[in-house]
């Protein structure tokens, strides 16, 4: 039987961890507070002490955890994974993480021994949990074929941008898109609503309009509902995701304005609002109007 071990079980990870079930693997688990491992557990996972433990014996390690910070701990630090992974062991980040540190936890694992490719995804959590997410990988050809029955249980859309890193280019900028469109939409809804505009017929403009793309549609919806229930996407990782990009976009583009950066701004200050709500509450923020508290 294949082994996986799966670490990181938030919104994202909890699911894809569930498919490795489904899909009749052994799995080991971790993640930094165990009571979201429970069902898992139930379910047949074994529950590891540290992601080294996890490892143990693991024919492919997948990591989904927050942003850099989490992905080096869980990877490189004394208990981390890469402690006791066996040369040749496969080590797919499906992770958010910066475009350098992509290349530096590759350059550390392959040291190693270890084969990495970058995988993150796009999807919410519920294409998570059904297998439906759209891989985002990069990787060596060979690398990536090995890895394919590992990755097939999580999707089978499976996107190859070329070389290690060039994955998490590729969500990088299609985060920073829609940060900019999401922030966009905040504003231009605020502008509107200041001035008094029927909501309901902005949305139906809004909707049928050249502006209209799937981010904008949904968002504007919740943000003039004011309905942030069943958030998928806090606040923190938005601004996460976009200041990466960002990063990215002042080490390639010199000459270019740099849009990203006032959607870093404005998603700065939505997590100092509210971390772990739904990143359109950023509405709340734009629509005090000129001359309110921040
Ligand atoms: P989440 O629910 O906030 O989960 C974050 C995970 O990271 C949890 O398992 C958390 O552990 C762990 N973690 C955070 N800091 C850590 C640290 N210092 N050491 C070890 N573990 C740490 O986030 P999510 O929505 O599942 O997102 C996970 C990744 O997927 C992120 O990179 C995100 O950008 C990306 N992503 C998310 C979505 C989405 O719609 N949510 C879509 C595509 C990609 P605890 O449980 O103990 O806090």
């Amino acid at each position: 039987m294949t082994r996986v071990a799966f670490i990181g079980l938030g919104r994202m990870g909890h699911g894809m961890a569930a498919r490795y079930l489904d899909a009749g693997f052994t799995l080991s688990v971790w993640n930094r507070s165990r009571t979201k491992a429970e069902d898992l557990i139930a379910r047949g996972a074994r529950w590891a002490t540290s992601p080294e433990d996890a490892a143990d014996d693991a024919d492919a390690v997948v990591t989904m955890v927050a942003d850099d910070q989490a992905s080096r701990a869980v990877w490189l630090s004394r208990d981390g994974a890469a402690a006791a992974m066996k040369a040749g062991t496969l080590a797919i980040e499906c992770s958010t993480v910066s475009y350098q540190h992509a290349l530096d936890v590759s350059r550390e694992l392959r040291h190693r021994g270890l084969v990495y490719i970058d995988s993150p995804v796009t999807g919410l959590p519920d294409a998570a949990a059904a297998g439906k997410l759209t891989l985002l990988v990069g990787a060596d050809a060979a690398d990536l074929e090995l890895a394919r029955p590992y990755l097939a249980p999580l999707s089978s859309t499976i996107r190859h941008f070329g070389a290690v890193g060039s994955g998490t280019v590729y969500k990088l900028i299609n985060n920073l898109m829609g940060a900019i469109q999401i922030a966009g939409v905040a504003e231009g809804l605020a502008i509107a609503e200041q001035a008094g505009l029927d909501m309901k017929l902005v949305l139906e403009a809004l909707e049928t309009g050249v502006a209209a793309s799937p981010q904008v549609i949904r968002h504007s919806k919740r943000m003039v509902a004011r309905d942030f229930s069943g958030a998928t996407f806090t606040a923190a990782l938005r601004h996460k995701d976009a200041a990466y990009a960002v990063a990215l976009a002042e080490s390639l583009l010199s000459a270019a304005p740099i849009m990203g950066r006032a959607a870093v701004e404005a998603y700065d200050r939505a997590k100092a609002y509210a971390p772990d709500d739904d990143e359109g509450k950023l509405i709340e923020i734009v629509s005090r109007g000129k001359g309110s508290a921040t």
